[in-house]
C-alpha cells in the first residue's frame, strides 16, 4: 500500500494520510514530468484527486512505495484546500448546522455545512452575525453565507430550531 500526507481538503485535518488507489503518469508537453493520483482519506474517507511532480528520477512504482512523499512533491489537489483566511479565522470547533437559505437570486435551498468561523457586529452589548464562513457538506466546498439571508437555521443533530446563530455557535 501507498501513502501520501496531505492537508485533507474535506475534514481540513493536517498532515493526514492518504492511501493512493491510482497513479496515472500524464504525457504533458511540458518537461515537468506529473503523476495524476487518486487516493482516499483516511480519516474521513473522502476522495482526493492530486498531481505530484517527482523530486527526482523516478524508476520504481510509485504505487509500491509507502511513503510517497519522499519520490513525489504535490502540486495541486482536487479539491483544494480552502484558503488559509477561512482556518485563521477559525473560532468555532467544527459545529454541524442544517441552514434554509435563500440565495441572491431568491432561491431556496436546505444545506447542511460545518462552521469554521464567523463574522459579526456588536450594537448595545449584543453580537449580531453579519457571515458565515463554512464547509458545505453537499456541495463538498467551502461556502460563506450571509446570516441575513438564512431563513431558518436548525440543530443538525436534534433537529432543534436555532433562534439566536452567535449564541448557539459561541457556547
Ligand atoms: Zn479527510
Amino acid at each position: 500500500m501507498s501513502f501520501i500526507t496531505l492537508d485533507c481538503p474535506h475534514c481540513f485535518k493536517r498532515d493526514i494520510q492518504v492511501e493512493i488507489v491510482g497513479a496515472k503518469h500524464l504525457k504533458k508537453p511540458s518537461k515537468k514530468q506529473t503523476f495524476s493520483l487518486v487516493g482516499f482519506c483516511t480519516e474521513c474517507e473522502e476522495g482526493i484527486a492530486l498531481n505530484a511532480e517527482p523530486n527526482s528520477e523516478l524508476n520504481s512504482d510509485i504505487l509500491t512505495h509507502p511513503h510517497l512523499n519522499q519520490l513525489l512533491s504535490v502540486t495541486k489537489t482536487f479539491p483544494t484546500f480552502p484558503e488559509s483566511k477561512y482556518l485563521e479565522q477559525l473560532s468555532i470547533p467544527d459545529i454541524e448546522i442544517l441552514l434554509e437559505y435563500k440565495s441572491s437570486k431568491g432561491e431556496v435551498s436546505s444545506r447542511r455545512v460545518r462552521v469554521k468561523s464567523m463574522e459579526y457586529k456588536t450594537k448595545n452589548k449584543s453580537v449580531i452575525a453579519t457571515k458565515l464562513h463554512c464547509y458545505c457538506l453537499e456541495k463538498k466546498m467551502a461556502r460563506d453565507f450571509n446570516v441575513s439571508r438564512i431563513i431558518n437555521a436548525y440543530d443538525a443533530e436534534t433537529g432543534e430550531i436555532i433562534s439566536d446563530i452567535p449564541k448557539y455557535l459561541m457556547q
